[in-house]
């Protein structure tokens, strides 16, 4: 263990930069500056990367605390770009690059398929993460077998999330999302809904007479819920439209409930804020249960942040705070709910933008917990349609233009139709040739529009650089959808060997329950 030990806190010393590899990289200087490397270099770096994985010994400890990472449409070319990207913004050539957890010692690939649907949603998918077991698509926490939308009997044989069996042997629970709380991904941390559509009671008897008449509990006033022991500890994100009255902000509801307020009112010690001042005021020690709602909608992009909103490393700071005081420990999962949302606008800057602010929260986790009794599993729900392709020389920017290999800067690869080509594109999305298509205004918020021409454009590195450019696609769609092709689980700290393979999505639930011999411990209750 010791070895490791020693490996393990160069890598953490890395990663809090979020720009070092584990041993020398071959890269530290710009591009342009020794970016081969040399044949010892490239020996001794493989050897010793290979040594350290042969000293590891495996930890078969009890999990005290297990941390759930999400990014949401988080897909595998997400990753690669990612990487590059955020060792670009460091000056360097980026290839060479890790994001923090790409130094955790386990990878596996991870099959995310819904029971009818080969492409699966979110809904889908986080019940699969939850629950250990897989629904339809966009459904909340619901038993194989049921139909979405449907009200009547949503309960019938429903799996119980990790949460609640976590809350019923006393251990503390939080869900941290940049999307709304009430979204499908930090829905199925606390909720049960025959709909992920169900949001809030507004949005719940618009959308189904049915689930009026049956009396089905919109998703927003589920967060109150005791979840078989005292309920959630911290809820951090975006979403309060969903939870206040109409006339208080932006609030959506009709039943006149504010439930920021019943918050408040559940116990003497909870508290509530609504920006990254208040959230830095809070007194951790004092406050029992944590509601910051800090948008009315989802939190901006991370490209986007505003100055007094808090960012993805933050909330993941304040959450394991609050919660490892529990000395029985917590189940915390972290959404990056907006990779998605950038990607449906085909958005690549976007997209690659909140990854990096996803590593950084998952450092930022690494330098508050003790991996001896964490286990902290990074994962996506599903993948997207993001391309990486063409022959970029090493070091081009990840989201310019195409340059080859012996090409001057500024010098662009050009297609059948004479015109550059980005290296990063879509197969389907808003900006394709040939069709007129407005993007999805609902998919992708804060994204301008943009219509596209009846002919490719001809592009400029400038253009296709500038934050919120929308990619080209194969596909004329209003979004872009999601891919089907299995994304990668990172995990590291006890049983955390456990994630190699190629796996089911609901494994994910099961590995985290073996670590905290969650159900064993519960079923003694
Ligand atoms: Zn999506």
């Amino acid at each position: 263990m010791k070895k490791y030990s020693i490996l393990l806190t160069a890598l953490l010393a890395g990663c809090a930069t979020g720009t070092q590899a584990p041993i020398a990289p071959l890269t530290t200087a710009p591009a342009e500056v020794d970016y081969r490397g040399t044949t010892s270099r490239w020996m001794e770096n493989g050897a010793a990367a290979v040594e350290a994985r042969a000293s590891e010994r495996l930890n078969k400890r009890r999990a005290k605390n297990v941390i759930l990472f999400v990014g949401d449409g988080m897909s595998v070319t997400t990753l690669t770009a990612g990487r590059i990207f955020e060792g670009q913004l460091a000056g360097h050539s980026g290839e060479e690059n890790l994001l923090s957890f790409e130094h955790f010692p386990n990878t596996a690939l991870v099959k995310t398929y819904n029971v009818n649907s080969q492409v699966a949603d979110s809904a889908g998918t986080a019940s699969a993460l939850n629950t250990g077991t897989k629904t339809e698509m966009g459904v909340i926490n619901t038993a194989p077998t049921h139909t979405r939308g449907v009200c009547k009997d949503y309960m019938k044989d429903a799996p119980k999330p990790i949460a609640f069996y976590a809350e019923q042997i006393g251990m503390s629970t939080g869900v941290v999302s940049t999307a709304r709380l009430t979204h499908a991904t930090p829905a199925a941390v606390y909720a049960h809904s025959a709909d992920r559509a169900w949001e809030n009671d507004m949005w719940l008897a618009a959308l189904s007479e049915e689930a009026k008449e049956n009396g089905c509990p919109d998703i927003a006033s589920q967060i109150l819920g005791k979840m078989d022991g005292n309920g959630l500890e911290v809820a951090l994100g975006g979403g309060a439209l969903a939870m206040l009255p109409v006339g208080v902000g932006e609030g959506v509801r009709t039943d006149g409930r504010n439930i920021a307020e019943e918050w408040v009112a559940s116990s003497p010690s909870a508290r509530y804020v609504t920006n990254k001042t208040e959230l830095d005021a809070i007194d951790i020690s004092s406050t029992e249960r944590l509601l910051g709602l800090f948008t009315a909608d989802h939190m901006e992009f991370a490209g986007m942040r505003t100055e007094n909103q808090p960012e993805l490393a933050d909330l993941t700071e304040t959450a394991i705070k609050m919660l490892s005081k529990n000395k029985k420990g917590y189940y915390l999962m972290v959404e990056a709910g907006r990779i998605d949302h950038a990607h449906h606008g085909s958005a690549a800057n976007l997209a690659l933008n909140d990854t990096v602010a996803l590593s950084k929260a998952v450092a930022r986790a690494l330098e508050l917990v003790d991996l001896k009794d964490t286990l902290i599993i990074v994962t996506a729900d599903h993948s997207h349609t993001l391309t990486m392709a063409g022959y970029p020389k090493r070091g081009n920017p990840i989201l310019g233009l195409v340059s080859e290999p012996g090409m001057a800067d500024g010098e662009h690869v050009m297609a059948l139709d004479g015109k550059p080509y980005t290296t990063l594109g879509y197969q389907n999305g808003p900006n394709a040739a040939g069709v007129l298509v407005t993007p999805d205004p609902s998919g992708d918020h804060d994204i301008p529009p943009t219509i596209t021409a009846q002919e490719r454009e001809t592009l400029t590195e400038e253009q296709v650089l500038a934050l919120t450019y929308r990619q080209q696609s194969a596909i004329p769609l209003h979004s872009e959808t999601h891919g089907g092709e299995d994304v990668a689980a990172h995990a590291i700290g006890p049983w955390s060997h456990l994630v190699r393979g190629t796996i089911e999505q609901n494994e994910i639930f099961h590995i985290m329950d073996h670590a905290l011999k969650l159900r064993k411990r519960a079923a003694k209750k």
